[in-house]
């Protein structure tokens, strides 16, 4: 058997906030863990524990206090130019609140299609709504959807809307924080099953296909 190949790494990370007047937070304290290609990587937590800001260190949102994070072995704070571009590409974010992180200006098509353009991974304006609608069906919506913006849909939905934006780019890892915890418990399921079900889907222990999409979660707890 080959050697596993670690996708995330931390180490002995930490980030700090200092607020006005100097006190300090000390809202990620020296965290070290190792996620393997084809894993799901669960952080538990009270709320105020520090998972968003961990999250949003992996992610590159924050530049950590101390610590390094690797992504495919390469020091994600250090990355510039294409490897940075790359980066982005790699790793995605599905968001806590659906109704936060979606911009209520842009089409549902806009919203998903904003890596695709950024990226240039469509060819043509045809080939753009093709991947949105075949993205839409993905996450259970219908292609008339594309037209409609965030606040025409409930919280499930726009849910389901930040995890087709996040497929666009066919990334390797996710970080998904907490996505259900704002939905009602009535729809949590069906989110839950939807992720489940594209990442067996997507993920394939035998490729190192660069379309492989690999799951980093963070899951709820009964806190929030
Ligand atoms: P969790 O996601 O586990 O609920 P967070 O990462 O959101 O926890 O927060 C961890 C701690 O860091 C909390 O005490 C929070 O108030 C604080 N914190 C988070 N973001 C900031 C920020 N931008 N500035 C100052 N303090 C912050
Ligand atoms: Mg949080």
């Amino acid at each position: 058997m080959s050697k596993p190949t670690p996708i995330l790494e931390a180490e002995r990370l930490s980030k700090h906030f200092r607020l006005r007047g100097g006190a300090v937070v000390r809202a990620v304290e020296d965290v070290s863990f190792v996620v393997y290609e084809g894993e799901t990587f669960g952080l538990v937590g009270e709320s105020g524990s520090g998972k968003s800001t961990l999250g949003r260190t992996l992610i590159r949102l924050y530049e950590p206090t101390s610590g390094r994070v690797r992504f495919l072995g390469e020091d994600v704070h250090r990355l510039r130019g294409p490897a940075l571009r790359r980066f982005h590409r790699q790793m995605q974010m599905i968001f806590q609140d659906p109704y936060a992180s979606l911009n209520p200006r842009m089409t549902v098509a806009d919203i998903v299609a904003e890596g695709i353009d950024i990226h240039g991974l469509a060819r043509s304006k045809k080939e753009r709504m093709e991947r949105v609608y075949a993205l839409l069906e993905t996450v259970g919506l219908l292609p008339e959807h594309a037209g409609r913006f965030p606040h025409e849909f409930s919280g499930g939905q726009r849910q389901r809307i930040g995890i087709a934006r996040a497929l666009a780019v066919e990334p390797k890892l996710v970080i998904a924080d907490e996505p259900i915890s704002a939905l009602d418990v009535s729809i949590q399921a069906q989110v839950v099953n939807l992720l489940k079900k594209l990442q067996q889907e997507k993920s394939s222990p035998t490729s190192s296909s660069p379309t492989t999409c690999r799951w980093c979660a963070t899951f709820p707890t009964a806190s929030g």
